[in-house]
């Protein structure tokens, strides 16, 4: 077992039996879905809205050459800089040699996955930068020194009573439990750091080819002054961020609020097309965008997965997944958490480490229901554990079990005799208190819950109609 599989055992164990943090989990998600549901009301017809999501993205990804140099050209005219980064190393640095360059000391950051996966906000302060998040939920996370919980809402694993103690003691002199007044605090505290910083870094919800432009999405606003404000504007994206064209963004937009949160429409939506021109009042002087692979490319080569790409990373399928809820979004140790970061992590950092992942599904298909871009993610998440069997390290003792498996299913006699032997022998065990000791068979399964009843009868002898003393 890799070690990233023996942790996420380890942690999953914990805040499964942690009913405070289920609760509030639980709570959150119930308001998630309350408010997604009169969000996907509002929609003529939210199935044909999923289809058209998913035609363009399967467009886009699949003529990715094309619109991304389309993209990049219509980016240099304005008097934009691409960096392509082959993967993480690069991208990092890029930014850290651009802000050595620059003499940049203070950058401020609005939310983005792609700079979480890369490690990006490390990177800048062992350079010796300092960084502050301006997303409400990723500030607080960063004040509490985390990692994101959930995609889209970084911070949903706390209450406001965690949130106001965290305030009090890191921000000062800040003593409210009002959501209000401690959203009004962070903005006090975080306005300072927009106008010190020399460099906004931002992600990009969407890159649109035929306008050269990054679509940005935010509730707060926070990502409209980190990109105006500093005098460089760094935008780093995954390659599998490309829509055609602007007018996509018509469906896509509001597609992805009503996912994301619930909402009809997302409160700033900004699209941002190079540094300030010469007849425009504000804006930066430098604009960058890092396109980042880091593992894309295979992923699009692979022609059954490669609609892994269509997400959107709206967070509809963290919500949905049963796994997610009870385990958390921390205990996967990954950026990428639940369905998704399931099916991507194994291509973006491994099969042999995150193998593991494609089994923290009960395959219910509740995520793949839940994608407004139509991705199979419980059939990706069988392929993966398919790939693994193929490709990865998996333990001997699997494959005799499986062998074995295999000759006592290819035999009606073997099948039904291995059954009475088994069921006599788990009789037996209990019989002499071997529950839940070393030698109970089913000791990973007892280890948390009763032992179930174990039969007289085979089920086929049930089945025969044969219900006497069972
Ligand atoms: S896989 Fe689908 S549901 Fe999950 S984050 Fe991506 S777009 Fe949203």
């Amino acid at each position: 077992m890799s070690g990233a599989a023996s942790e996420f055992l380890r942690k999953a164990a914990i805040k499964s039996a942690d009913q405070a943090h289920r609760q509030i989990i639980r709570h959150n998600i119930d308001q998630y879905d309350a408010s997604v549901r009169r969000g996907r009301s509002r929609f003529e017809n939210w199935q044909a809205a999923r289809q058209k999501s998913h035609e363009i993205k399967w467009e886009a990804i699949n003529h990715l050459d094309r619109y991304l140099l389309e993209f990049e050209e219509k980016v240099k005219a304005r008097g934009g800089h691409i960096f392509w980064a082959a993967n993480g190393e690069e991208a990092r640095n890029y930014i850290v040699d651009l802000a050595r360059r620059r003499q940049v000391q203070t950058v401020v950051k609005s939310k983005s996955m792609a700079a979480e996966e890369i490690h990006l906000a490390p990177a800048l302060e062992e350079a010796g930068l300092k960084v502050y998040e301006t997303d409400l939920g990723e500030f607080i996370v960063q004040l509490r020194n985390e990692a994101p919980y959930h995609i889209v809402t970084p911070a949903m694993h706390l209450t406001r009573n965690e949130i106001s103690a965290l305030f009090k003691e890191k921000l000062g002199g800040i003593d409210s439990k009002e959501p209000p007044e401690l959203v009004a605090a962070a903005r006090r505290w975080l306005r300072k750091t927009f106008f010190a910083a020399e460099m906004g870094i931002s992600g990009a919800n969407f890159l649109v080819a035929d306008s050269g432009m990054i679509a940005i999405t935010t509730n707060e606003g926070n990502a409209d002054l980190g990109t105006t404000l500093p005098r460089i504007h760094v935008a780093i994206a995954g390659i599998e961020k490309i829509i055609p064209r602007l007018e996509d963004l018509a469906i896509l937009w509001p597609v992805l609020a009503t996912s994301g949160t619930g909402q009809p429409m997302t409160c700033y939506n900004t699209l941002i097309g190079g540094p300030r021109q010469s007849n425009e009042p504000d804006g930066p002087q430098e604009f960058h965008v890092v396109l980042l692979d880091n593992g894309r490319s295979e992923l699009l080569a692979d022609a059954e997965q490669r609609d892994v790409l269509h997400c959107i990373r709206c967070g509809a399928c963290l919500n949905a997944c049963p796994v997610f809820r009870t385990v958390g979004g921390h205990t996967y140790g990954t950026t990428y958490p639940g369905p998704i970061g399931s099916v991507l992590t194994p291509h973006l950092r491994g099969l042999n480490e995150f193998q593991h992942l494609s089994y923290a599904s009960s395959l219910c298909g509740a995520c793949t229901e839940a994608c407004p871009v139509q991705i199979d993610l419980h059939h990706h998440l069988l392929h993966n554990r398919r790939n693994a069997v193929n490709e990865a390290d998996r333990p001997w003792t699997e494959r005799i079990a499986f062998k074995m498996w295999r000759w006592a299913n290819s035999g009606a006699g073997r099948f039904a005799f291995l059954g009475s032997a088994g069921r006599l022998a788990l009789r037996a065990a209990y019989a002499i208190k071997l529950e839940n000791t070393f030698f109970d068979p089913l000791r990973p399964w007892t280890k948390e819950r009763a032992a179930p009843p174990i039969p007289r009868k085979s089920f086929r002898a049930i089945w025969r109609g044969d219900l006497g003393n069972n």
